[in-house]
């Protein structure tokens, strides 16, 4: 399985001093992917914010998802990106943790991949990605990259920050979907 990823993604697996599940590891030097991503739900972002007591806030931004008696319930959650950023760089509010399951298209039968990130920026899209992949109403063939922003500062200092982003290409070949399927 790790030599098939590997070939997919034009690396060397590599052994890892791991019990179970985490023995090999395939580090890729490309920047981007070619996945398949089944539908919107494989898609979800979270929110969560933690103390030392633990699990703090757990929620989707409007609603709780955990414990179990809040759970649906509104969580208090300021309604925009901008406005939850700020609670969470004040240690008032939770972080986004936005999961991704995908298949690889170079190898979609080796089973299903999960990609979780807690960038803001890429928990800001989530919303639209999969308003794009119910449009595609099957399963999409889609890019998941790394992308590099650089900016100047007004004072002249330059800034660079890497995003994940997620770019919807089309219906992946659905003899391709059957075969994902079986
Ligand atoms: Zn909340």
């Amino acid at each position: 399985m790790a030599e098939s990823i590997a070939s997919a993604l034009g690396a060397e697996p590599q052994r890892r001093l791991a019990n179970g599940l985490e023995q090999f590891e395939v580090v890729a030097e490309k920047a981007n992917l070619r996945v398949v991503i089944e539908n919107a739900d494989r898609l979800t972002g979270q929110m969560k914010l933690w103390d030392s007591r633990g699990l703090a806030h757990h929620c989707d931004g409007r609603a709780f998802l955990s414990p179990e008696a809040d759970a649906g319930h509104p969580c208090g959650c300021p309604p925009t990106m901008a406005e939850r950023r700020a609670r969470a760089r004040a240690g008032q509010g939770p972080q986004p943790i936005t999961t991704l399951l995908f298949h690889l298209a170079g190898c979609p039968n080796v089973g299903s991949f999960r990609f979780r990130s807690s960038s803001w920026r890429f928990a800001e899209g989530v919303q639209r990605i999969r308003t794009q992949l119910a449009t595609v109403g099957d399963a999409a063939l889609c890019e998941l990259a790394i992308q590099t922003v650089e900016f100047p500062t007004q004072n002249g200092r330059r800034v660079c920050y890497h995003k994940p982003v997620v770019k919807v290409l089309g219906p992946w070949a659905s003899s391709a979907a059957l075969s994902l399927a079986a």
